[in-house]
């Protein structure tokens, strides 16, 4: 016995051995020949950087580093282009960005192709056809009011894609989904079904649902629609993995983490498979069964996965017409012209749970579009905080789209991150203005640069997969705030591009409470880094068309573009 298991121990210390020789990075790097961002306390942009294993061990003047590298050093010649600290996601959704692997991709432009009902069914159709009757189809992000006939799928349209598949086709803002008649079936919604607490099931004139379901009339969908397979969730991963490392991200984020899916993502990390750092938000039941006892969350390695707040929502999304508005949508999508939206929870329970998680000692992240659900979040932060005074809780106000200046006032008194959903001018910018706020509201959406003079520190982030993770893009849109026609909305909320990158590196670090290791390049920290094709403060009006050559985690590089530096 004995000696079976000092055998097995030998040859699991000669395979770790292996295994750390065959990806150990080189002793010591030196980068220099392009500008460094190091987005420090001081924004400073210095010569040379020196890596020692999976740290930055110097970083300052050619002369310094190369000092400190004393001839021991590989040599890497950005050749001009620049490089900053790895991009960190404020929030999203990984691995949602893999979901096209499996999924009907019914993206709009200028994301996708799918501009009509038609191609909806067209691209389901085709899914379909590729599937035993019987078994579920599955559509991902179209878009009503960029369909040329600027509604919702029906059931009657879907059935026009198949009538033998139970059919789901999800809204980009993931919190509405439209069903076809076999899947309303399956999900026994009928005329008498009542619409649950914080949710609605749309209906025809009869009465009968017309296949679109909104809020928490989506949770009726779990248990009745089978998880992805196994090789269909290893795909999703994969392309995910792929997507998030192209992006130059090297710390992802998801944000409501079921609880199936806490355990996996820590055995993906830990066997090597996860070639990124992850912080993961557990979703409100998840995190209840956690503070329970029930259910353990403990990652080894936080450098790795790490455990973050609990993810908690307030209200839906404007483009969805669920965010919980003060005053009237502009144009409203039914007949009554006093529409706001509403709240997704009582503001009672929302307290309660904010409260309960707060006492505790957890980090808590809310959710929140609309102003008058902020106000909700901030009035149950607030009575948390008077209840059980706690310094430096970063509670997370997750989107803030439509974050009033007393409103960001009083996050400033709390001690509250605002995450901005800044993406929001680029992609639905323009239906802002003309359909969904008017143009005096849109134009303060994301109201960044009221928030950086009152002296708050924010983040920004893109939630994919509601668009794409694409921090360069996000700091164009923060620094230009140009739409998709190209227009400009509400310039005078503009801030500049160093803020901006720190909102997506430095600032997106500490509101993880991470700053200790990553988001900044400073001797000690993890060498998670990221080669641009030229500087970002070069040209704040071409910052979404720069290229992300290489992106290195923790000394190691995971991915290299192919028109990268020679290396
Ligand atoms: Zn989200």
């Amino acid at each position: 016995m004995r000696l079976r298991s000092a055998l097995a121990l030998g040859a699991a210390a000669a395979l770790a051995a292996l295994a750390a020789w065959s990806t150990w990075p080189p002793a010591r790097t030196v980068y220099l020949g392009g500008p460094i961002l190091t987005i420090d306390a001081a924004d400073r942009v210095v010569e040379a950087l020196g890596v020692e294993g999976e740290r930055i061990a110097a970083v300052g003047s050619r002369d310094e580093v190369l000092a400190w590298a004393a001839g021991r050093a590989q040599v890497v010649d950005l050749a001009g282009h620049a490089l900053l600290p790895g991009f960190i996601d404020a929030h999203g959704h990984f691995p949602g960005s893999g979901v096209t692997a499996v999924y009907a991709d019914l993206s709009p432009p200028p994301i996708g192709d799918v501009a009509s009902l038609d191609a909806v069914v067209l691209r389901l159709r085709a899914r379909a056809a590729e599937k035993p009757p019987g078994e579920w189809v599955v559509g991902w992000s179209y878009d009503d009011t960029l369909l040329a006939e600027r509604r919702h799928p029906t059931r009657q349209d879907l059935d026009r894609a198949s009538t033998a598949h139970p059919i789901v086709a999800w809204h980009v803002s993931g919190h509405l989904c439209a069903l076809n008649s076999q899947a309303l079936a399956k999900l026994g919604l009928d005329a008498a079904t009542p619409d649950p607490p914080g949710g609605r099931i749309r209906r025809d004139a009869a009465g009968a649902p017309d296949g679109v379901l909104e809020e928490t009339a989506l949770e009726l969908l779990r248990g009745a629609m089978p998880q992805p397979s196994l090789r269909e969730s290893w795909a999703i991963f994969r392309e995910a993995t792929r997507r998030t490392l192209a992006a130059g991200v090297t710390t992802a984020q998801n944000g409501y983490a079921e609880a199936a899916h806490l355990a996996p993502l820590v055995w993906l990390s830990r066997a090597g498979l996860l070639p990124l750092r992850l912080v993961v938000w557990p979703r409100e039941e998840a995190a209840e069964r956690i503070l329970a006892g029930e259910l353990a969350f403990d990652p080894p390695d936080p450098e790795r996965v790490r455990r973050g707040a609990v993810k908690l929502l307030a209200d839906g999304s404007i483009q969805g017409y669920t965010a919980y508005l003060r005053e009237p949508y502009f144009v409203p999508p039914g007949d009554d012209p006093g529409y706001r939206g509403w709240p997704r929870i009582a503001p009672e329970a929302l307290a309660e749970q904010v409260l309960r998680f707060h006492r505790a000692g957890w980090q808590i992240a809310v959710h929140g579009n609309g102003d008058a659900a902020i106000d909700e979040i901030l009035d149950a932060f607030e009575a948390a905080q008077r209840a059980f005074p706690r310094v430096d809780a970063r509670h997370v106000l997750v989107h803030a789209q439509m974050a009033r200046d007393d409103q960001l006032e009083r996050m400033r008194r709390l001690g509250v991150v605002p995450s901005f959903f800044v993406l929001h001018v680029y992609y639905w910018g323009d239906r802002h203005r003309e359909i969904f706020l008017g143009p005096q509201r849109a134009a303060r959406i994301s109201p960044l640069r009221s928030a950086e003079e009152l002296g708050l520190r924010f983040t920004l982030h893109a939630d994919t997969p509601v668009v794409p993770l694409e921090p360069l893009r996000i700091v164009s849109a923060a620094v230009n705030r140009r739409t998709t026609s190209g227009a400009v909305l509400g310039p005078e909320q503009r801030i500049g591009v160093a803020r901006a990158l720190r909102a997506v590196t430095a600032d997106a670090a500490w509101q993880h409470f991470a700053e200790a290791s990553v988001g900044s390049l400073e001797p000690g920290k993890l060498a998670d880094l990221v080669i641009l094709s030229r500087s970002p403060l070069d040209d704040p009006a071409g910052v979404a068309e720069i290229r992300v050559l290489e992106t290195i985690v923790g000394g190691k590089s995971v991915f290299r573009a192919d028109a990268g530096p020679a290396r």
